[in-house]
């Protein structure tokens, strides 16, 4: 394959040439490497390919040039990582944990967690691959409504399968209780007669309870799902005072739940 020289890492005192999967090159210093890594004090660790004083990896130019940055300190190297998108973020998380650079593989737990909402099964393969307690915490909540089968194919180990049915069933009881606890008209001192919007709170709370039944993580973005419920709610302050309290409840119902990582027998 024909090469191509970085034109970040060319330096002409750099003693140890990296060779990308897609034909860069990057010249870089092995002190500077093995401060990092152990990995880089001989070529041979990292390579079966050492043709000359080139070592071919199997990584891509963007990740290796991502990776490199963070040992090198250079400026904005982890916000480029941060928007490197997650199949690049993936890849770099991928490479920090061959390569043993601690440094990088923390960066990118943080912004692996980053990507639960979008990314959960994603994010929990990669935790309990490289047994990361914060990055399963984060995606935990994500799974809910995902399908079982999904689910299971990534708790491949009984350990984590095991944690994971408890946890399941610790949401699922939380929330269930908090939708059996909906507020309605039988409290004393306001009803169908004295609420100036006559059914505004039983109202809202269908509606709720009609969003909540599509979408099990409803609990994750009830401003935004509850935005109609909300609104017919308001039609009268009491009525509101009471949905919104309900709300609140909903919104942090999973946060009263022990961590994922708490069901992990240790
Ligand atoms: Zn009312």
């Amino acid at each position: 394959m024909e090469s191509v020289q970085s034109e970040r890492f060319c330096s002409s005192d750099a003693d140890l040439v990296l060779q990308s999967s897609d034909g860069v090159q990057f010249k870089v210093h092995r002190k500077i490497m093995s401060r990092h890594s152990d990995v880089f004090m001989d070529a041979n660790n990292i390579s079966d390919g050492v043709s000359g004083d080139v070592v071919e990896l199997a990584e891509s130019a963007k990740v290796l040039d991502l990776l490199l940055s963070l040992m090198y300190r250079l400026d904005h190297a982890k916000t480029n990582l941060r928007n490197a998108g997650f199949d690049v973020l993936t890849a770099v998380a991928d490479a920090a944990e061959k390569y043993y650079f601690d440094m990088a593989s923390g960066i990118c737990e943080v912004y692996m967690c980053e990507y639960s909402a979008e990314h959960p099964l994603e994010v929990m393969e990669y935790a309990i691959k490289h047994n990361y307690f914060d990055a399963m915490d984060s995606a935990a909540p994500w799974l809910m409504d995902k399908s079982s089968s999904e689910v299971l194919d990534t708790f491949e180990e009984l350990k984590f399968l095991r944690a994971w049915m408890k946890y399941y069933s610790a949401c699922t009881r939380r929330l269930g209780e908090i939708y059996s606890n909906q507020p309605s008209y039988s409290t004393l001192g306001h009803s169908y007669n004295t609420c100036p919007a006559e059914d505004a709170l039983p109202k809202a709370v269908l509606q709720a309870i009609a969003i909540m039944k599509t979408d099990p993580v409803s609990f994750h973005n009830t401003d935004n799902l509850f935005s109609r419920p909300l609104i017919t709610a308001a039609a009268c302050p009491t009525c509101y005072e009471w949905f919104v309290g309900w709300k609140k409840q909903i919104a942090s119902g999973i946060d009263s739940v022990s961590k994922f990582s708490t069901f992990i027998q240790k």
